[in-house]
């Protein structure tokens, strides 16, 4: 990526900010070696066949889980939210009980912009902690012995030390405006540590900065800052509009993965036998508001004037993950932002055109 500055941990930055690894944290060595089972699922060459139940299928992560895991022999189970309420015990428990799955990715969750966070917070703690822990306790009653869970890097404090490394975690105050779902993902990412230690079954999570890609949610006023963006550029493009504005300064730094790169992090996490209780998903690579706008004008071809509104609020200045632990286990993103977006905007031009753009 081109002019685009970063927050990779140097040399320099490391020695600022301490990283610890979780090894140290929990006392366990973190030991990187394949597991030759979940080797066919990257080498996609086996005849091992791994029943994985991918929760969430038709989100924008489950989805994308989804396609990464039909280029390998594993038979799929997915169910939709009509089918299987995960908030209902019973129902979740049966689900197992017929369909016993070997491992579950966990890519369900209540999701929902800063209003609706801040709205509605009892219905997002307590629908995504009984959903967590409904799928986890029955994952756990009928055998499977590995379980990946989805969470996200609004985990960790809102003013924990840049880049964040999986050590902040319960270091300070969260955000207060997602402070409900957050501790739901808390609680999720916890119970699978304790079902690991307390009974030996390899219940992990992924934590993803943050995601764009096919099946984004182009709401509005509800969508993240990526999508909304490609939204009003396009849009603006269109009419003809000599100039879109962005909220705040455009100052504040970001990071971005591609939800196929997310998707492939996840097999490769799957694929190791000791993987760490929780890790960051990221590319490690930030970039200024402003600047993400510019390569979205850029691509979608938009040539009009990109303004700023100091008079808006900002948010936190810097958000990027430390993605060393992540690195040193043998992964690393695939797909760079110019990359990742031109993907991005073809389908969201196809969305458009068969109907299927999703902002609700
Ligand atoms: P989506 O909103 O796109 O998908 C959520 C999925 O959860 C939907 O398929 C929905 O089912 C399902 N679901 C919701 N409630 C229930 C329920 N009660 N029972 C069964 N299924 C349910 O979310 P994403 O794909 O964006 O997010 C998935 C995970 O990834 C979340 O944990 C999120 O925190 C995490 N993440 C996402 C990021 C992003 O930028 N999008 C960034 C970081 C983390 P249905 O389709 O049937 O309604």
């Amino acid at each position: 990526m081109t002019g685009i500055g970063d927050c990779e941990a140097t040399p320099e930055s490391q020695g600022r900010l301490k990283t610890i690894r979780q090894s140290d944290l929990t006392g366990q060595m973190l030991v990187v070696t394949r597991n030759l089972r979940f080797a066919n699922l990257r080498d996609m060459g086996a005849s091992h066949t791994e029943k994985i139940f991918v929760t969430g299928h038709r989100g924008m992560v489950g989805s994308a889980v989804c396609r990464r895991l039909a280029n390998t022999d594993c038979e799929l189970l997915t169910a939709t939210r009509k089918t299987l309420d995960l908030t209902k015990a019973e129902a979740t428990d049966q689900y197992f009980e017929t369909h016993r799955p070997n491992t579950v990715v966990f890519a369900s969750a209540k999701v929902g912009g800063i209003l609706a966070n801040d709205k509605f917070p009892v219905e997002f703690l307590t629908e995504n902690l009984t959903m967590a822990a409904n799928a986890i306790k029955s994952a756990y009653r009928h055998g499977v012995k590995r379980f990946l869970f989805l969470g996200s890097t609004c985990i960790y404090p809102r003013d924990c030390p840049q880049p964040i490394t999986e050590s902040s975690l319960l270091s300070g105050p969260l955000e207060p405006t997602n402070e409900a779902y957050a501790l739901a993902k808390i609680a999720g990412l916890k119970l699978c540590q304790y079902y690991r230690r307390q009974h030996g079954v390899t219940y992990h999570s992924a934590m993803p900065t943050n995601l764009y890609g096919p099946g984004d949610n182009y709401h509005p006023e509800h969508s993240h800052v990526l999508p909304a963006l490609i939204r009003r550029f396009h849009q603006a493009k269109q009419v003809g509009q000599p100039h879109v504005q962005l909220w705040g300064t455009g100052q504040p730094r970001r990071e971005f993965l591609h939800v196929d790169d997310l998707a492939d992090a996840i097999v490769h996490l799957l694929s190791l036998e000791s993987p760490p209780d929780w890790v960051n998903v990221g590319t490690g690579v930030d970039l200024t508001i402003r600047e993400l706008a510019q390569l979205v004008a850029e691509t979608v071809g938009y040539t009009g004037e990109i303004q700023t509104d100091p008079s808006r609020p900002d948010g936190t200045p810097v958000k990027c993950t430390d993605v060393t632990l992540l690195r040193e286990s043998g992964w690393t993103h695939q797909i760079d932002l110019q990359q990742g977006l031109k993907d991005t905007y073809a389908a969201f031009r196809q969305e458009v055109d068969t109907g299927k753009l999703r902002s609700a």
